[in-house]
């Protein structure tokens, strides 16, 4: 099992470095988040020998147990789910990163409940890029607001945009979403003048599209550990 894991986990180190190539960017510049939301601690654990050391969680107490279970580990945890306030302190003493604020509320939140000791929270903002009444996520039209309140917020460090578009089976209609991401990245950065680094875009399905549009972060679950449980 734990071969198969490792197999799986280099043939997606293997697409993310060809869409580097194919998109001419440099080498190792996009990083690959590790997707462990309903995978095992025992799974984790293999694919963090293999030099994996990134994860993302959607479950805050699944998280929780996880973080114990692997506490002897040095491993960067992502929250990347939807976030209800009554999670928040929990997520802001737990989480080195949190990819998914939609909404001020959340925001002020974290930063009020960020623990002192710690470094400020590397905070991405949710987009509804596909303007999907369902889906969670600041919309477009409201991204350069939130993003100035986030901004000066002192324990939380907006380092950029994350997004879950619609999906589309072919790599150019994927690419749309994408780049219009990368669009609104670049011009709140000419905006605001913050130094914004992080395009957190690409799944599974979708990554080599992400990477040709300027993702930074992919975030990729099943093609590392096979279905959820
Ligand atoms: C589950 C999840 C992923 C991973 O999706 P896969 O298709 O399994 O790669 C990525 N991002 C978010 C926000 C998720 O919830």
């Amino acid at each position: 099992m734990h071969n198969a894991l490792i197999e799986r986990l280099e043939s997606v180190r293997l697409r993310i470095r060809k869409a580097e190539q194919a998109a001419g960017r440099e080498a190792g510049r996009v990083m690959l988040l590790a997707v462990s939301k309903k995978q095992s601690a025992v799974a984790m654990r293999a694919v963090a020998g293999a030099g994996q050391h990134a994860f993302g969680e959607s479950y805050v107490q699944e998280a929780l147990g996880k973080m114990a279970e692997l506490a002897d580990l040095p491993l960067v945890w992502h929250f990347i789910g939807p976030i209800q306030s009554n999670k928040t302190a929990q997520i802001a003493a737990n989480f080195a990163w949190v990819h998914s604020i939609d909404r001020l509320k959340i925001a002020q939140r974290l930063n009020d409940q960020r623990p002192a000791e710690l470094p400020p929270l590397d905070v991405c903002l949710q987009v509804n890029i596909s303007g999907e009444a369902s889906k969670s996520g600041v919309a477009v039209d409201d991204v350069d607001q939130v993003a100035r309140a986030v901004l000066e917020m002192p324990r939380l460090r907006l380092r950029g945009l994350m997004a879950i578009p619609a999906p589309s089976a072919n790599e150019a209609d994927q690419r749309q979403p994408f780049r219009r991401m990368r669009e609104i990245l670049e011009k709140l950065r000419d905006d605001t003048g913050a130094s914004l680094d992080t395009l957190s875009m690409g799944m599974s399905g979708d990554l080599e599209a992400a990477v040709a549009e300027g993702a930074t972060i992919v975030r990729v679950g099943t093609d590392i550990f096979g279905a959820r449980l």
